[in-house]
């Protein structure tokens, strides 16, 4: 009985679905805007104002309008939409949608949190309903996305919007433990949302894996999809895609480059762009500040940003996953009284999914790297993006500041730069950011690496991360392609690694090489930044901004952070002279400060010089200078050393000759004495022991380190222990002579 009535139903369901799509495709057809026009040039209609046919026959124009129900779009995604709580468009949105609707690519540029997502998860089920797609079409759309969080965001918004359509979606993300379930159900699917590398993995693993349908892709965050990081996986993509498609690229920071495109084979694309003609490319409601600091205390200022504002949700960016790695683990150690978390690639991806849902819930303090710069919208605002480290362009500081104020909330930045990236401001204002310089309000600054080098002597793993934090640190700043903005060289090192909390400053060895190897002159090689310490000319020089003295920190509305009254964008003032820096006399106190919590009780090496070294220095050294060594002096030491060595050998004849008299005689004494053999025993084994505290004993200790040391290392250090010489100037026979001599004055 029902079975009928569900046929009748269905059949009924399908002749409607039939009729909206015709509906659709004359609507779009026929009011389609002009390739190239702009939509947001138009009036918006008014919201009563007909839709859809008009009564002479003709349709409403639907470029221009302003609300979701005025486009041309199937009753399933106008519910979705309306489930959603989506009424009204974002300028993106109303730009972008009557050209994508109608089959045109877009390369649509907005702001961040302007609404990009829908502007092109939209035109995607449009399309796909309007083809009338089913699952045994496969794969109808293809979306990307840089990273695994912003994916899985997507499917969110699409599972969301989308909620009335029949299609199948899947999220193909790395780090999924099910890529077997995810290979049979794969070939399923009409829309994938997905990182390059895993649909790459189902392009090359997946039984008859395709996607010669494929309608619409779509590229999100495009400039960082395009970027050489995805480059292969990218181009390994397109290749098994066909090319005719509609495709979609949408960021807040396009590209412009024509290669780009050609790869994407993008056909007449409609450039979209709203934001070109305001006067900032973030969005308004941010506030955006920057501090000059030294590098040596960016974390007293981040720790006591974060004690001052312990009820806000912080995002705060690190350059590398150690950096992020490190300064979680200390700061938790430290217990700042939020609830801190940490976010990075190298992390398990449910742990990272798991952060990632738990920063949207609760007030808390992120730690991340890049990986969330792009594209999440977190449900809750953000309160404070704080970077710690300069970002590497004017692209990645929008992303990363872009997690705040989001579609119409408001938001607070922070940029941390060292006094050699003040370069960084100009960049920022050149491309319409609105950024002020302010400065720490140093009473209310909390030092932390006192805590902190406490927490490494109690903590060894903690050391650990410090000197692999400072390392990548160090080498992150090496390899930035902006050499304007970033110079190693300028960093004052040791007081950096004081500030991590490190006893002693780690080798940066690979610096050196590549410098080397660059063949650059030897002043760039890394050393402490003495003109700190030794020129105090310098100093005034360093605090001094337009031509007056940095004004001492006074109570402000914001206890951490004080204006400065260096002006916006757009006044002249603020670019012509450069900025005013929290004073090399702070350094200076601070230093003093870092020295005195340095841990006590540190075992401190001295070279030859009298130079401090670092724990296992003189071993390191040796391997890195052996290389400088003399050769003909090597073997003139090594000479020298084989003579020394026979008269010791000699020595050492006369007194064996001597013991084993000695010894005889004692045997003979005890078996006169008709001692039992457990004794006579026990007399020969105090022997040994007794030898090996002497001569014999000392060369069957030398003999195991040349042995375990393996010769040239050691070599070049020749000089300053005995053991040392010794050990490397014994030949092969030598050795095995000696080794023969201490077995057979055992035996005896
Ligand atoms: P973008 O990709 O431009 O950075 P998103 O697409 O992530 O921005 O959108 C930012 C926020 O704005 C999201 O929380 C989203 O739900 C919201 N949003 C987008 N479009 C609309 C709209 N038309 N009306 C209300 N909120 C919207
Ligand atoms: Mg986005």
């Amino acid at each position: 009985m029902t079975r009928p009535k569900t046929k009748k139903f269905k059949l009924q369901n399908r002749l409607s679905e039939v009729q909206e799509i015709e509906h659709l495709e004359s609507w779009i057809a026929s009011a389609k805007p002009d390739s190239g026009s702009n939509p947001l040039a138009l009036t918006p209609l008014p919201e009563k104002s007909p839709i859809g046919k008009l009564p002479d026959g003709s349709f409403s124009r639907y470029a221009g309008v302003d609300r979701f129900r005025q486009l041309p779009l199937s009753k399933k995604t106008k519910d979705g939409l309306s489930a959603a709580g989506f009424l009204k468009m974002t300028d993106i949105q109303r730009a972008s949608l009557p050209h994508s609707l109608c089959g045109r690519d877009i390369l649509g540029a907005a702001k961040t949190g302007s609404g990009k997502t829908l502007a092109f998860i939209i035109p995607v089920l449009e399309k796909l309903y309007r083809a009338r797609w089913g699952p045994e079409d496969g794969v109808g759309c293809i979306i990307m996305s840089p990273t695994r969080e912003l994916a899985s965001q997507l499917f969110e918004v699409l599972q969301s919007v989308g909620k009335y359509h029949g299609f199948s979606a899947g999220l193909l993300i790395g780090g999924r433990k099910d890529v077997d379930t995810e290979k049979e159900r794969v070939n399923e699917l009409n829309i994938l949302v997905c990182t390059p590398g895993r649909l790459l993995q189902h392009m090359d693993e997946t039984p008859n894996f395709e996607c010669s349908e494929l309608q619409v892709l779509v590229l999100d965050e495009a400039d960082r999809i395009l970027d050489v990081g995805f480059k292969k996986a990218l181009n390994a993509i397109i290749s098994q895609l066909p090319k005719y498609r509609q495709t979609f690229l949408f960021s807040a920071t396009q590209t412009k480059s024509v290669k780009d495109l050609a790869r994407l084979s993008l056909k007449d694309p409609e450039y979209i762009s709203v934001h070109a003609e305001s006067t900032t490319a973030t969005p308004s409601l941010l506030e955006q500040t920057a501090m000059v600091i030294p590098l040596d205390q960016k974390l007293d200022i981040l720790w006591s940003f974060i004690r001052a504002h312990l009820n806000s949700r912080i995002l705060v960016f690190l350059s590398s996953c150690k950096q992020v790695k490190f300064v979680y683990e200390a700061f938790r150690k430290l217990r700042p009284g939020i609830s801190l978390k940490c976010l990075h690639g190298r992390m398990k991806q449910d742990r990272r999914m798991g952060i990632y849902a738990q920063f949207c819930e609760e007030e808390s303090v992120l730690f991340s790297t890049d990986v969330a710069s792009r594209g999440l919208d977190f449900n809750k605002n953000v309160d404070w993006v704080v970077q710690v480290d300069c970002p590497e362009d004017v692209a990645s500081y929008i992303h990363r500041v872009g997690r705040t104020a989001r579609y119409l909330s408001g938001g607070k930045s922070i940029l941390l730069l060292t006094p050699s990236e003040t370069k960084m401001i100009d960049k920022l204002q050149e491309k319409k950011i609105p950024i002020r310089y302010i400065k720490a309000n140093m009473k209310k600054v909390l030092p932390v690496s006192g805590l902190l080098a406490a927490l490494l002597v109690k903590y060894p793993n903690l050391q650990q991360l410090a000197q692999r934090a400072f390392i990548t640190y160090m080498r992150s700043i090496y390899k930035q392609r902006d050499k304007e903005v970033f110079d190693v060289t300028q960093l004052p090192i040791d007081e950096y690694s004081a500030s991590l909390g490190l006893p002693m400053t780690p080798k940066v060895r690979f610096l050196k090489s590549k410098i080397k190897g660059q063949k650059m002159s030897k002043e760039l090689v890394i050393v402490p930044d003495s003109t700190i310490d030794d020129n105090p000319i310098e100093i005034p020089q360093q605090s001094l901004s337009n031509g007056r003295r940095v004004e001492e920190e006074s109570e402000s509305e914001d206890d951490l952070l004080k204006e400065n009254d260096t002006p916006r964008v757009g006044d002249d003032n603020a670019t012509d002279t450069g900025y005013a820096m929290t004073g090399t006399r702070v350094l200076k106190k601070k230093k003093l400060k870092i020295n005195m919590h340095r841990p006590v009780g540190t075992r401190v090496v001295f070279d030859d010089e009298g130079n401090t070294l670092p724990p296992l220095a003189r071993l390191a050294d040796t391997i890195s200078d052996s290389s400088k060594l003399d050769k003909s002096k090597v073997n003139q030491r090594y000479a020298q050393l084989r003579e020394e060595m026979k008269v010791v050998d000699k020595d050492d004849k006369v007194l064996d000759q001597k013991r084993r008299k000695e010894k005889r005689i004692k045997q003979k004494m005890k078996l006169k004495r008709g001692r039992d053999s457990e004794d006579d025993d026990r007399d020969s084994e105090d022997d040994i022991s007794e030898s090996e505290n002497g001569r014999v004993g000392k060369k069957s200790k030398l003999y195991f380190d040349s042995d375990s040391d393996g010769g040239e290392g050691r070599k070049g250090k020749g000089s300053s222990s005995r053991i040392g010489n010794v050990t490397d100037s014994v030949t092969l026979a030598e050795q095995e002579e000696l080794a023969l001599k201490i077995l057979s004055s055992m035996n005896s």
